[in-house]
């Protein structure tokens, strides 16, 4: 299909944020991929920053990072994850990026005088930036592209202008427009209410945009006449009105939205010719997660936990990793400022696992060291990522090689044992925007290691988003240690892995694996991390089967 044939599903949000945009957007897309159409999908962010590598994790959750170094929303990992197809820096627009690269249009003299206006010129970059988005995958059928915000805002309406005019400028059955709303249900009147969703579609219609299909976010599949009374006040027959009911796990909407037609609809209104989806090893991994076999407990130590959002892809790779290993990865939230306090004996007690994930900043960092600590010395499955990796080093630089002061030079400028320093390329930076070291690098193992056990291959290609590393000064020191440096950079300098051999499954990584893995293929540290638990858990219950219980009920208590 040529680029002026590929058809365009427009998904946009009304009546409160936080409705499952990106999941929706990455059902649609993973529907109309397993009927077979090539599709690509892009997410048009309306904040002025350029990307959201500068933002706070508290305001904007976690960074994405992509093969090609970009720092994206984490919408981009649900598509990833949910089309098991990478993404790169086309398939995230955002208004800085659209305004960075008019202002500097106008600044060259590119617009030969004219006044540079929100209508023609924004409007038509993010046009250009939506259209390359058919361009950059060849023979895309398809694009989904979802509009962030919700509908009403000031920032996403030039967004808004941009796709009504598209709409207007391809045949009719070129584009479509989903919108996502929410039908709350009041108990005090004990009714479903739908004058919120009359109210969303009002302000679209006020812009030029009719929707074609509403997909509703309730508690209860919408009655018959609820349908008909959306439909009716909405302009949209009420066999397009969709019932979202709350589901169990995230990847259960494609197979609600498939039952309740969405992608039959949508190939409709696009005149697509296109055979039934096959999802059989879709609901064959939701069956798994929904019922598995065993459970494991793991902490995920770090600074965000009341965040949940800030480590996304690290709870979806443990939901990947326990369909592989048939069991219920159940995640406690420990806060690494609270560890220094009560201390990791009292908070991690009955664990089966610890992730130190990756961070920024001192603060809970002397935390991290001391669950590292209890984890190692009672031989408990652990796996560093980034920050975790660093914080490995130092514990085991402090607890095992006698280094009481050991740190990273990212806390302390003035440091006697900096085992983790600042890499040579970022002396100097200045700017604090993309100037990371980020996205894929190669990786070689050594044989001998539980990574190699895990990935089955040497040369591995990993995501990065850090400024420091292990200080290869220190290379002699853990030289006659158990702790051992399991994968390198090619040309050998940079220590992308370290392991301790003595323990049963000891692993930090100086990248973020959680960003590759993906439901149908668990990402190989993930999974034989949960092996790991699963099997030190048997192991605890066969030596002393009360003790778990007695956790358990502690807990509960
Ligand atoms: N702050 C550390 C660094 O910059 C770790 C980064 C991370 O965990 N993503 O190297």
């Amino acid at each position: 299909m040529s680029e002026k044939k590929t058809k365009y599903i427009f998904v946009t949000g009304g009546v409160v944020s936080a409705l499952g945009k990106g999941i929706a957007s990455a059902s649609i897309a993973l529907l109309l991929k397993r009927r077979g159409l090539n599709v690509n999908i892009i997410k048009c962010d309306p904040y002025i920053n350029v990307d959201p590598g500068t933002m706070n994790p508290f305001q904007h959750g976690e960074v994405f990072v992509l093969d090609d170094g970009s720092e994206t929303d984490l919408d981009l990992g649900h598509y990833e994850r949910f089309l098991d197809q990478s993404m790169s820096k086309d398939n995230n627009v955002t208004t800085g990026q659209v305004y960075h690269t008019v202002i500097s249009r106008e600044r060259r003299g590119d617009y030969l005088g004219a006044t540079v206006q929100v209508i023609p010129h924004i409007t038509e970059e993010i046009k250009a930036l939506i259209r390359r988005a058919a361009r950059v995958r060849p023979e895309t059928d398809i694009v989904i592209v979802e509009i962030g915000g919700t509908v009403g805002d000031i920032e996403s309406q030039p967004f808004l202008e941009a796709i009504r005019q598209m709409a207007l400028e391809n045949e009719p059955e070129a584009t479509v427009f989903v919108h996502l709303t929410l039908v709350p249900y009041v108990a005090t009147a004990g009714e479903m209410k739908t004058k919120p969703t009359q109210h969303s579609v009002k302000s679209l219609r006020e812009i030029g945009i009719q929707p074609a299909i509403l997909v509703c976010r309730t508690a209860k599949i919408l009655d018959e006449s609820i349908r008909n009374k959306i439909g009716l006040f909405c302009n949209v027959p009420a066999k397009r009105v969709i019932s979202a009911i709350d589901v169990e796990t995230i990847y259960e909407v494609p197979l609600q939205f498939n039952a309740e037609g969405v992608g039959q609809e949508v190939c409709q209104h696009l005149r697509l010719k296109a055979a039934e989806p096959d999802l059989s090893d879709w609901e064959e991994m939701v069956s798994r997660a929904k019922h598995p076999s065993s459970r494991v407990k793991i902490a995920i130590c770090g600074k965000y936990v009341h965040l949940k959002d800030a480590y996304k892809s690290i709870i979806e790779a443990f939901v990947h990793a326990g369909v592989a290993n048939d069991a219920r990865v159940d995640l406690i939230w420990v806060s690494s400022e609270d560890i220094k306090q009560s201390g990791a004996e009292s908070l991690l007690a009955g664990i089966d696992g610890l992730l130190i994930p990756g961070g920024f900043g001192e603060r809970g960092v002397e935390g991290k060291i001391e669950s590292i600590r209890y984890v190692r010395e009672n031989r408990i499955p652990f796996l560093g990522i980034c920050l975790g990796m660093q914080c490995a080093v130092i514990e085991y630089a402090r607890n095992v090689c006698g280094l009481k002061d050991a740190h990273s030079y990212e806390f302390y400028a003035e440091l006697k044992h900096p085992v983790i320093h600042l890499m040579a390329d970022q002396e100097g930076v200045t700017n604090l925007g993309a100037t990371m070291r980020l996205g894929a690098y190669p990786c070689i193992l050594d044989k001998n290691t539980k990574s190699y056990q895990a990935y089955g291959i040497e040369n591995i290609s990993e995501r990065h988003r850090h400024r420091y590393e292990f200080n290869n000064a220190y290379r002699e020191l853990f030289a006659n240690t158990t702790l051992i440096l399991a994968g390198l950079s090619p040309d050998g300098r940079l220590v992308e892995v370290v392991e301790d051999c003595s323990h049963p499954w000891f692993v930090g990584v100086q990248f973020h694996p959680e960003l590759k893995s993906r439901p149908t293929r668990a990402h190989p540290l993930f999974r034989d991390f949960i092996a790991a638990a699963v099997d030190f858990n048997h192991k605890k219950k066969e030596s002393d089967p009360a003790a778990d219980e007695m956790v358990a009920r502690q807990r509960v208590g």
